[in-house]
């Protein structure tokens, strides 16, 4: 069997750490038809914008895809094309897993975490204006039942499907009553549908301390679409940082799977990053495929690379000026060799 599957390579570091995803698939031996759709600045011109059906269209033909990361303009410009393709296609759910890789350097061992953010409304919504141009502005939060029942229930389907024991629903319903009251109140309700799991909440600002502090108390994190993004990154950083760090944005239909990290632009085309968020990324698409087998390979042999430490990229090294760190290229070489 042959599957077709959408691959954006995205920006920035984004061609390099895709190409390095696919390398390692295609040793798999899954036999992956690559549907290769571009986006972000670089086509602006060509089609006047950033995102051109042609890769929704691709997404929705293919229903699986894979992409790098791709830059957004900071401040002004357009608006971001990662955000754009989740709404457009309604991949409402952004699964982060942070787990401890034997052999990563980080403060804690043991930290297994999953990250569920809304990923379609909240303050990504989108919704600003100038109230007084250079003044004021303001920008309008959307939270809607549906799609925080959703995404609640989506986090409580993961955690039965997965063995976990433990949703907490993460919010700031003390200063934000009306949108974040309604997140807590239907996160409440649908945890009563759910008795075998466990259910408690707690406000954002105390869950970033305590994960810092205790990560081992938290199993599966349900946020708004903003607390989703930060506290992602944070559970990154507690498991080896952004080099690491998978992510996957499905929908009912369609799942694009994707690093946590961004397109990194200082580094673009030095062979240098860390190609492992991607390569997961990649094994998580598998497994959404059902190519179980392959995608624990890969995952044991990204493991298996990462304990040895001598074939990584400087973020996994002792200190980031280590001689021996090696490309991108060259890790990805060393997981295939390890598969
Ligand atoms: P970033 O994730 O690109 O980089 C932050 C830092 O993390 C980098 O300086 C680098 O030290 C480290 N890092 C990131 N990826 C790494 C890797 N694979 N290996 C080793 N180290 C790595 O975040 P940023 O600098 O805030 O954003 C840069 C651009 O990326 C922005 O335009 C932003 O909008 C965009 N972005 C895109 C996505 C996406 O495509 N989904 C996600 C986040 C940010």
């Amino acid at each position: 069997m042959t599957y077709r599957v959408t691959l954006i390579p995205g920006d920035g570091i984004g061609p390099e750490v895709t190409e390095a995803m696919r390398r390692v698939v295609e040793a798999t031996g899954v036999e992956i038809e690559w549907d290769i759709q571009e986006a972000g600045a670089a086509v602006m011109e060509k089609y006047g914008t950033p995102l051109p059906e042609q890769v929704l269209e691709s997404l929705r033909r293919n229903k699986v895809g894979i992409k790098g990361p791709i830059t957004t303009p900071v401040g002004t410009g357009f608006r971001s094309v990662n955000v754009a393709i989740r709404q457009a296609l309604d991949l409402y759910a952004n699964l982060r897993p942070a787990k401890t890789i034997p052999g990563v350097a980080s403060r804690y061992e043991d930290v297994d975490l999953v990250i569920v953010r809304e990923n379609t409304e909240g303050l990504y919504a989108g919704i600003e204006h100038e109230v007084i141009p250079d003044e004021a502005a303001e920008a309008i939060r959307i939270i809607t039942r549906k799609k925080s029942e959703r995404i609640v229930r989506f986090a409580f389907e993961y955690a039965r499907a997965n063995g976990r024991k433990l949703v907490t629903a993460v919010h700031k319903a003390n200063i934000m009553k009306l949108t974040d009251g309604l997140f807590l109140r239907v996160a409440q309700e649908v945890a009563t549908e759910y008795p075998e799991i466990a259910f408690n909440d707690r406000i954002i600002d105390n869950l970033a301390m305590q994960l810092v502090q205790r990560p081992h108390e938290y199993d599966v994190l349900v946020l708004p679409n903003l607390f989703g993004d930060i506290i992602s990154d944070l559970c990154s950083g507690l498991v080896g940082g952004l080099g690491v760090t998978p992510g996957a944005n499905i929908g009912d239909e369609i799942a694009v799977f994707e690093p946590v990290h961004g397109s990194a632009p200082k580094y673009t085309g030095q062979n240098k990053v860390n190609p492992t968020a991607t390569i997961r990324s990649g094994a998580m698409m598998l497994r959404h495929l059902g190519e179980i087998e392959a995608a624990e390979r890969i995952e044991r042999a990204v493991a298996r690379v990462i304990a040895e430490g001598k074939y990584v990229t400087y973020d996994l090294k002792p200190t980031r000026d280590d001689p021996t760190a090696v490309g991108t290229r060259e890790m990805a070489e060393a997981i295939i060799r390890a598969l």
